[in-house]
C-alpha cells in the first residue's frame, strides 16, 4: 500500500516524539507533516524549561534530528482552529495525531485573586522565556513575593527571582527581561505549600538548586520537619527530606534574600483594594480521608506579587471532545473518544493534551509512543489510504494565504538569534516579536 501521511498538531515534546517514533516504524512506511501555530518548535522546552537549565535544554539536539529526517516536514505559523480545521485534516492526512500541550494556569478560586499584582506562573515563564504572545511584565518594586504550590514550576519561578542576574546574564533571556530583573527589589519569597514535606513534587536535583543559591537562605520551621513519619517513605522524599533538613540547618546570614517554604499552609484570600497588598494563609492538616482541611489557624502575609504554580491546563480545541474536569482530551490509549466514548476514526492525542500536565520531558516519549502503537495497528488495517500528497496541502495552504515557515524558516530564525547572542557572548538571544519571528521566518524584510 501507499505511504501513510499522519499530522501532528504541536512540536513540542509530545508531538516530536510521536513524529520521531511515526517515521522509524518499519510496519508502515509514514510521512509526518508537524505542524505549529509558533513559526519555532520545541514548545515549551523554548518557552517552559528556565532559561538557565541549559542541560534540560539540550533535548532540543536529539529534536533537531527528528526534524532533519527527510521523513518529516515542520510546517510552522499554521494554526489549528483558525488556518484549518477538522475537515481540512482529515481530507489531507490518513491519521491526526494532536499534541498542543497544556498551556494555561489553573486557577486558585479565592478571593483577590483578580487583583493587580496576581499572577500565574505561565505568565512569568512566558515573559522571562521571550514568548512572541506576551506582553506582561511583573511588578518587581515590592520587597515581598508569594508562590503557590509546591512543584518544580514554583522552584522555577523562585530561582529567577532570587537567583543573581550575573549568573542569568549568559541565558537566552531577552535584554528587558534581565534589565527588570537587575532592577528588582524582591527580597523575600514564601513560597506556600498545602501539604507537607514529604508531599511535595520537587524533584530533589532541583530543590538542591534552591538551596545551593548563593545569596539565598532557605528558611523552613524545623518543628515540620520534626513531624514526618519516616516509615515507609519513598525514596525521592526521603532525598528530599534530606534537603530540607539541611535547608533548615544552614547558617544563615543577614543580607541575603530569603526563601520561606510554608508547610501545612493554603492560601485562603489574597488582599488588598486594587493592588495586592498581602496574603492571608491557613494552617492546614489531612482528615480521616486523606483530603486536606484547613484547622483555622491563619496568618497574613503582607507582600506585593502573588504567582500562583498550581498547574497548567489544557484549554479545549474546536471540534474535539474535551475532559473539563481532568482538562484532558478523553481518550483510550490515545485513540480520541467521542462524548459517547466512541473511537474517532485515525484521531489520536499524545503528550499533556493526552494525560495532564505531569511528568519530565522523558515522559512524553512513552506517552507518545503509546498513541504510535494505536496509529500503526489502525493503518495497518486500514483498506486504503485518503490522503493528499505534499505538493497538494502546500497548494491548499497557499490558497488559504497560510504563509508556512518550514524547516528552513525556523533555521533563519535559528541562526539569527545564534548570531545575536554571540554579538554578547551568549548562546542565543532570542526573537521575542512577531513581526520579526514572521520576517526571519519568511526570509523577507520587516
Ligand atoms: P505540579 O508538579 O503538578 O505541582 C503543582 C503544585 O500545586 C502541587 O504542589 C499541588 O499540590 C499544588 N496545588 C494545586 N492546586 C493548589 C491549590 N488550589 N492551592 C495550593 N496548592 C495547589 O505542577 P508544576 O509545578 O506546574 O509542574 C508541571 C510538570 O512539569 C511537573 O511534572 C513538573 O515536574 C514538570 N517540570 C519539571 C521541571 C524540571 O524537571 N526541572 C521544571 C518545571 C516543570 P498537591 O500536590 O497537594 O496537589
Amino acid at each position: 500500500m501507499d505511504k501513510a501521511r499522519v499530522a501532528v498538531i504541536g512540536s513540542g515534546p509530545g508531538g516530536l516524539f510521536a513524529a520521531d517514533e511515526l517515521s522509524r516504524a518499519n510496519t508502515v512506511s509514514i510521512e509526518v507533516d508537524l505542524l505549529d501555530r509558533l513559526p519555532t518548535p520545541y514548545g515549551l522546552v523554548r518557552y517552559g524549561v528556565a532559561p538557565d537549565h541549559p542541560r534540560i535544554k539540550s533535548v532540543i539536539r536529539g529534536f533537531e534530528s527528528v526534524l532533519e529526517n527527510p521523513a518529516v516536514r515542520f510546517l510552522g505559523h499554521v494554526e489549528y482552529g483558525s488556518d484549518i480545521d477538522l475537515d481540512w485534516l482529515r481530507r489531507h492526512y490518513d491519521a491526526v495525531v494532536f499534541a498542543t500541550g497544556a498551556a494555561n494556569a489553573r486557577k486558585m478560586d479565592i478571593s483577590g485573586e483578580e487583583l493587580d499584582g496576581s499572577i500565574a506562573a505561565t505568565q512569568l515563564v512566558a515573559w522571562y522565556s521571550g514568548h512572541p504572545d506576551n506582553s506582561f511584565e511583573p511588578r518587581l518594586s515590592g520587597s515581598a513575593v508569594a508562590v503557590i504550590g509546591a512543584g518544580n514550576v514554583a522552584l522555577d519561578v523562585t530561582r529567577i527571582l532570587t537567583k543573581s542576574v550575573d549568573e542569568l546574564v549568559t541565558t537566552d533571556m531577552p535584554d528587558e527581561v534581565l534589565a527588570l530583573l537587575r532592577g528588582s527589589n524582591v527580597r523575600q519569597v514564601h513560597i506556600v505549600c498545602r501539604r507537607g514535606p514529604v508531599h511535595t513534587r520537587f524533584t530533589t536535583k532541583e530543590l538542591r538548586e534552591l538551596r545551593d543559591l548563593v545569596e539565598v537562605d532557605v528558611v523552613i520551621d524545623p518543628a515540620d520537619l520534626d513531624r514526618v513519619d519516616e516509615t515507609d517513605l519513598p525514596r525521592a522524599a526521603v532525598a528530599n527530606l534530606k534537603v530540607f533538613r539541611e535547608m533548615a540547618d544552614a547558617e544563615h546570614r543577614a543580607g541575603r534574600k530569603k526563601v520561606h517554604l510554608h508547610f501545612w499552609h493554603k492560601p485562603v484570600a489574597i488582599s488588598g483594594e486594587t493592588h495586592v497588598t498581602g496574603l492571608h494563609i491557613e494552617r492546614t492538616a489531612v482528615d480521616a480521608d486523606g483530603a486536606v482541611v484547613g484547622t483555622g489557624e491563619r496568618e497574613h502575609l503582607p507582600l506585593q506579587l502573588v504567582i500562583r504554580s498550581v498547574g497548567y491546563r489544557s484549554d479545549p480545541l474546536p471540534e474535539l471532545p474535551f475532559e473539563p474536569r481532568r482538562g484532558v482530551v478523553p481518550n483510550r490509549d490515545g485513540r480520541v473518544l467521542s462524548d459517547d466514548g466512541e473511537v474517532l476514526p485515525f484521531i489520536y492525542v499524545a503528550g499533556w493534551l493526552k494525560r495532564g500536565p505531569s511528568g519530565v520531558i522523558g515522559t512524553n516519549r512513552m506517552c507518545s509512543e503509546q498513541t504510535v502503537e494505536q496509529i500503526l495497528d489502525d493503518l495497518a488495517a486500514a483498506e486504503s489510504r485518503t490522503s493528499a500528497d505534499s505538493a497538494a496541502v502546500d497548494q491548499s495552504l497557499r490558497e488559504r494565504a497560510v504563509h508556512v515557515i518550514d524547516y528552513e524558516g525556523w533555521q533563519r530564525i535559528d541562526a539569527t538569534e545564534i548570531e545575536r547572542g554571540s554579538q554578547s557572548g551568549r548562546d542565543r538571544v532570542k526573537i521575542t516579536d512577531w513581526p520579526s519571528l514572521r520576517a526571519t521566518g519568511l526570509g523577507v524584510s520587516p
